[in-house]
């Protein structure tokens, strides 16, 4: 994570130090490293340079308009998975021709928005949305680009509520289904096959799983091919993970090149739909110690961020590194790191070795993926201000809620 580095035992974002963030903008507060981000969208694009290839953003890692702006400006598509996504990545500047719609439950409205746009691809995840999409498009004198999510039911290693590619979850349409949904879709006159596609889970580190499931999908391809149905563009979906604690992830090399070998001479464009690989490991999430308790148990640190600000630890039991803003010599005992939310849940690390002090700032690592897109007002807890350092230039990217905000479309009775 070299765009968060010490400098005299301070911790910073590219130049900036977190002491002067917190000071500007106040605490809670999420920063997110534009070099890291281009960095890391950099990797993908090098990798896939010669390839007719799409790096297509997982928008729901991380939404900010100015993140997506960040990888707008550098070439990348987006993968969305609503009518919300959709109107964010136009705000920021998408082109159309580079956003697939993913999504289990498209709503009609949703499914229209994105026709009058005009995306690249529906990724379509079930027959009965095949019909309804077909439907749609004929209500608008539309033909809608589709390819089916295919379930290839592989083992993704990762954990349940984030393993999407097994014969169990709700995602995609069962292998066994999807030649005949081909033919079924090939068949409907407002539809247009373009491609497949196939997004397993989240946070893999072992390679393997993707492989596994792109050598059915290539099997699958065949079998279409034989019906005469000639697909584009094949998405290999998103899942690369990232190092939170100890985690060794692939390179993106290593996750890339023996997919990009299996796919060889087939005339494909291939797309990709990393999120967390692009946005995790950007960002970290600053907080204040507000008190220190300890006991004969367990020793509190109640700080200024709570499970409303990052969910994941107390959503999946997640790991994030917690580390001090100042380093300094002072002994460390283990502290449970917790915030102000009325629920024992609300923890952000448990049994860390830190020395801490009222007022001392914390930085909560890899929190660029699934942490302010998650973030709710649980407690009437006004949403954390975000930033974007950019080199030695800091820029309020989403300013901290007002309480009254949290309100202002509620009403008393009459
Ligand atoms: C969530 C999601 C992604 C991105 O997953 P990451 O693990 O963040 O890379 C990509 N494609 C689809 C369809 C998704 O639902």
């Amino acid at each position: 994570m070299s765009a968060f580095a010490r400098r005299d035992g301070v911790l910073h974002a590219e130049s900036v130090s977190l002491i002067d963030i917190a000071r500007q903008f106040g605490t809670p507060c999420w920063v997110y490293s534009r070099q890291a981000l281009e960095a890391a969208l950099e990797e993908f694009q090098r990798e896939l340079l010669g390839f007719d290839a799409l790096v297509c953003y997982a928008v729901k890692a991380n939404s900010n308009l100015a993140v997506l702006d960040v990888f707008a400006r550098r070439g990348a598509g987006f993968d969305i998975v609503s009518g919300g996504e959709l109107r964010r990545v136009l705000a920021a500047g998408a082109n159309p021709q580079q956003i697939v719609f993913s999504g289990v439950g498209k709503s009609t409205a949703e499914m229209e928005l994105a026709l009058t746009t005009g995306i690249l691809c529906f990724n379509v995840e079930s027959a009965a949305e095949l019909e309804r999409l077909d439907m749609v498009a004929r209500g608008l004198g539309k033909t809608a680009p589709v390819s089916l999510r295919v379930n290839p039911d592989v083992d993704a290693g990762t954990h349940p509520y984030i393993s999407t590619g097994l014969k169990e979850n709700k995602f995609g349409v069962a292998y066994q289904d999807a030649r005949a949904l081909y033919r079924q879709a090939a068949r409907l006159p407002n539809l247009r096959v373009t491609g497949i596609d196939c997004h397993i889970g989240s946070q893999l580190l072992d390679p393997a799983p993707f492989a596994e499931a792109l050598d059915k999908i290539l099997a699958l391809l065949d079998e279409l091919a034989a019906d005469g149905i000639v697909l584009h563009h094949i998405d290999l979906g998103g899942g690369l993970g990232i190092r939170y604690r100890d985690e060794e992830p692939p390179t993106v090399h290593a996750y890339l090149q023996p997919m990009l070998e299996k796919i060889g001479q087939r005339r494909l464009q291939i797309l990709v739909e990393p999120g967390r690989r692009l946005v995790g490991n950007a960002g970290v999430l600053l907080t204040r110690v507000e008190y220190l308790k300890t006991g004969d148990a367990k020793n509190f640190a109640i700080v200024d961020a709570a499970m409303n600000d990052l969910a994941r630890p107390a959503l999946y039991g997640s790991w994030h590194d917690i580390v001090p803003v100042v380093s300094g010599p002072a002994t460390s005992i283990p502290w449970e790191i917790v915030g102000p939310v009325c629920e024992s849940g609300d923890f952000l690390g448990r049994g860390r070795e830190l020395a801490l002090a009222d007022g001392d700032l914390l930085a909560i690592l890899s929190a660029g993926a699934y942490g302010m897109v998650m973030s709710s007002n649980y407690n009437s807890r006004p949403r954390a201000a975000e930033v974007m350092v950019d080199g030695s230039a800091v820029h309020l990217v989403r300013r901290r809620e007002e309480i009254e905000e949290l309100y202002a479309l509620e009403r008393r009775l009459p």
